[in-house]
Parts: structure tokens; sequence; C-alpha cells
């Protein structure tokens, strides 16, 4: 394990390339000792988070010449320690969304070597926030990370291109979803507020994997605490309206309903065309919805409680 610890300083990096080759060890942040110290302890702590590779010119596609796409040291100041990923291009377009995900693996270490794996498919995030609050930084913020995936929001795909990323650790519906624990939140709130003061986000660009992608994705799921960012000034949130009688709509029905509920659905952001039929992607952006905005029954079907939702959360914006 690589205990070398990493000056912040421009280029310091990069005068450490034999030794990150081969290191097997997170890359300790020098002068975040103090914050090091007071949470963990720099030289008490558990073994470094994993092994990292270096930022190779050969990754960084093809813009080095101006931009090698190195960290020269955290953009938070609430980052603990970085894992540089080799997974990373060039962004085209001003950040304007910042997309919370969780890892869906069997734990964090594991999520982060996927991270900063070389190998095809090859992924990466911005953060991980790991579930003892520990936020450890993979990719540049200006750099785009391979986060998202095919997606849109708003109608503009290449959600990559404009978003930053944070991967929250938990092993998700497969491999046994659970709540995340006050800790994690309270790191990915402060997080959240830092990337969104720094990048001018609107608060409305504070969303979820599954909304810009509902038909693959599912995270961070319905346990995340959406009430909470909302609190802390970020996201778009109403009161979900409880559970009641009334119109329901499901897959397989047609008409001018499913017409409306499909273009209040594409105001709202999702990826969705009007076709008044309620097909499988109705029914999965539906399912996207409810996790975010009314978790008490995620099921795809555009019940009334889940229609005065969305219709809440349009006044609201
Ligand atoms: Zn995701």
């Amino acid at each position: 394990m690589c205990r070398a610890a990493i000056p912040r300083a421009r280029g310091v990096t990069r005068t450490f390339e034999g030794l990150l080759a081969t290191a097997e060890g997170l890359h300790r942040i020098h002068d975040n000792a103090d914050k090091i110290g007071r949470h963990r302890g720099v030289c008490a702590g558990p073994p470094d988070r994993l092994g990292a590779g270096p930022m190779s010119d050969a990754c960084d596609g093809h813009d080095h010449h101006h931009d090698d796409g190195e960290m020269d040291g955290p953009d938070s100041p609430l980052v603990r320690s970085l894992a540089p990923s080799p997974n990373h291009d060039a962004r085209k377009e001003p950040v304007s969304l910042l997309i919370m995900h969780y890892t869906g693996m069997k734990d964090g270490m594991a999520a982060l070597k996927r991270l900063c794996d070389p190998n095809p498919p090859r992924v990466s995030c911005h953060y991980v926030v790991f579930e003892d609050g520990e936020i450890v930084q993979s990719v540049a913020e200006r750099r785009r990370a391979w986060h998202a995936g095919i997606g849109s929001w708003h109608g503009r795909d290449d959600v990559n291109a404009r978003s930053i990323g944070i991967e929250i650790v938990n092993p998700g519906h497969e491999f046994g979803y659970r709540p995340f624990p006050e800790a994690q939140i309270e790191a990915v709130i402060a997080l959240a507020q830092d990337i969104v003061g720094r990048n001018a986000i609107p608060s409305a660009g504070v969303i979820g994997h599954s909304d810009t992608a509902p038909t693959r994705k599912q995270d961070p799921g319905e346990l995340f605490p959406w009430k909470r960012l909302a609190e802390a000034g970020l996201g778009l949130w109403v009161p979900p309206v409880p559970l009641m009688d009334g119109p329901s709509y499901r897959q397989g029905e047609e008409g001018p309903p499913i017409q409306a509920l499909q273009a209040l659905l594409g105001m709202a952001g999702y990826g969705i065309q009007v076709t008044g039929v309620y097909d499988a992607l109705t029914a999965a952006v539906v399912t996207a919805f409810q996790r975010h905005w009314r978790p008490e029954r995620v099921d795809g079907v555009a019940d009334a409680s889940t229609l005065r939702t969305l219709r809440d959360l349009l006044a609201a914006r």
C-alpha cells in the first residue's frame, strides 16, 4: 500500500508518477493533514482506500497539450483523499447539473476500484462519498467524468458534459438497498452545497441519475432523502401528496389524460414523448418520478397522489 502523501501544489503529482504507477494505495493529500488529523488521524487510519493508477497521458483523451486532465488537488476543501481515475475527457459545456448516484456495488472499495479501472467499459465520477462520510475525489470538476451515460434532462442529452457526479456508497437495489447513514448524508449535503456554490448550479439542477435515465437506472433510489437536501437549498422538492383515491392511469391505457401526463413529465425535465399511449417508457418515467418525489409507493402507476405531486412540483418551479 502506498502511504505517500501527495502535496497539493500544481505539478507535484507528476514527480511522483513512477511511484503512482505501482501504487497500491490511495494518495493522501498532505496539506489537508489538519482535516485528516481531526477526522481520523493521518497515520492511524485504516488501510488506504485503493490501488489507483496514475493519471496517464496515454489515457486522458486528445487535449492534453492544453489540459492534461490531472487533478492538481481537490476542488473542494471537504475532500479528504484523491483517487485519480484515468476515465475522463474534455468538458464541452458549462456545468449546470449535479447528479446523485449510488454505487450499487457490494462495498465502497469495489466501487472506487471500478471507477478508476482503465479497462472497458470505462466509467468514473467526480466524487465518491463513503458511508462514514469520507469524501474522495476521482476526477477534476473541470473534466467530463463518465458517470451518467445515455440519458437526458430538459431535452438535452450528453448529461456528462454539463454535470458533476457524486457516487454515494450504497449496495443499491441489486445488493441490498439500505438507508443512507446520517454521516454520509451530512457529507453529501455539505459537498453538494460547496459544488453548487462554486459552479453556480441552479437549485433545480440537483437531480438523480434515474431522473436522466429512467429506463436504465434506479439510483440514488427512493431512500435518498431529497427532503433533507431541499432543506439545505439543494434541488426542487414539494411535500408528496398522500396516497388517495382518485383517477389513476397505468401501462396500456391511451388517450388525452395520458398525453397530459406525458406533457407534464416532460415539463418536469424527463425525456419522454407525448404519444398519448402509456407505454413502458412512460411507466419507467413515472417510476423515476416516484422514486424522487413520491417515494411512498414506487410502482409506475400514475395514481392521484402521483399526479397531484407532479402538478405541485411544476407549480413550485
Ligand atoms: Zn448512477
